[in-house]
């Protein structure tokens, strides 16, 4: 059954984790580099588990593997072997099933919260271009080229033992239809599909957010539709975007609201408190069923939504 409907028939809000990048800095790990988290999977897959457990205990009920950039294309370049680049691949689904498992066993009331998911990580293209083509779009590679870069990553992810995919931060439609055509090839296997957005109405490459709610609507496998990576103050309005087209549930994992400067790659603090743990709460109110956080969010963020998710599930 979808892991995702399976759970939001007990519970109102399915609470996702935060950054894994930025817990890995906060713990001294030096992420400066094309395969930014992955890098980490191969070198201290303790730290990975570490992240996962502290968003567990943060009460996330979903925790999003370290395999945003990690693909057989990217280990290969780095001088791996395939059979090598696979092996990581599949280990950081591994280390979040076992930080899950792990902490699961510690729970004592198992009625309070659901057993938590490990949804495998399908970073874009752009992704693992590393050249921030996932906030425009602009690839210029068919359907079929984004269907061969795909379809084996998502085979590991999923022989791995993943719950669900998690197929994040796309610019445009053309991919998620890319994945949809993946996903034929395993008729069992759930995904959501969430875009970055350049404003209020649209996906990064212009497309609208009501037609990408539209197109996937009628994808059985897709288990839920909405947008992460993008800056807090576009949700609510593109939330209203997906619930003009689909009755799927809405999912949103935004930025913390810090801007992030291209130029000098660092982000920029926010100067203005912040609003973060409050709007999560708005998200809900406008139709969200699954909220977390991306870039910049921490642990600390993913408890305040805990702080009123879980009391309106005792309700
Ligand atoms: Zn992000």
């Amino acid at each position: 059954m979808n892991p995702i409907e399976q759970i939001l028939i007990d519970f109102p809000v399915l609470i996702l984790d935060g950054a894994m990048a930025t817990e890995l800095e906060n713990y001294g790990c030096n992420l400066n580099d094309r395969l930014w988290s992955a890098k980490i999977v191969m070198e201290n897959p303790e730290m990975i588990k570490k992240v996962h457990l502290d968003y567990f205990e943060a009460g996330a009920d979903c925790a999003i593997t370290a395999s945003y950039q990690a693909t057989i294309q990217g280990f290969r370049e780095r001088g791996l072997t395939e059979e090598d680049a696979i092996g990581l691949i599949g280990k950081s689904v591994q280390i979040a099933v076992e930080a899950r498992d792990e902490f699961w066993a510690g729970v004592e009331d198992k009625t309070s919260r659901p057993k938590p998911l490990v949804a495998a990580s399908v970073g874009p293209y752009g992704a693992f271009l590393s050249d921030g083509s996932e906030y425009r779009g602009n690839y210029s590679l068919t359907e079929e080229e984004l269907v061969a870069f795909h379809q084996d990553r998502i085979q590991v992810l999923v022989e791995a033992g993943a719950d669900i995919l998690a197929c994040e931060t796309l610019p445009c439609l053309i991919e998620a239809k890319a994945i949809v055509k993946v996903l034929k090839g395993f008729p069992d296997v759930y995904a959501w599909f969430s875009f970055s957005a350049k404003d209020g109405r649209h996906i990064s490459d212009g497309e609208r957010m009501s037609s990408c709610a539209e197109w996937l609507n009628k994808e059985e496998q897709a288990a839920a539709i909405g947008i992460n990576c993008s800056a807090p103050d576009f949700i609510e309005s593109l939330i209203q975007e997906i619930k003009s087209r689909t009755s799927k549930p809405v999912i949103v994992y935004p930025n913390s609201g810090e801007a992030y400067d291209a130029v000098s790659k660092t982000w920029q603090e926010e100067s203005l408190p912040n609003h973060f743990a409050s709007s999560t709460k708005s998200w809900y109110g406008a139709g969200a069923r699954l909220i977390g956080g991306c870039c910049r969010t921490t642990p600390d963020d993913i408890s305040a939504i805990a702080a009123w998710g879980r009391k309106r599930s005792q309700q």
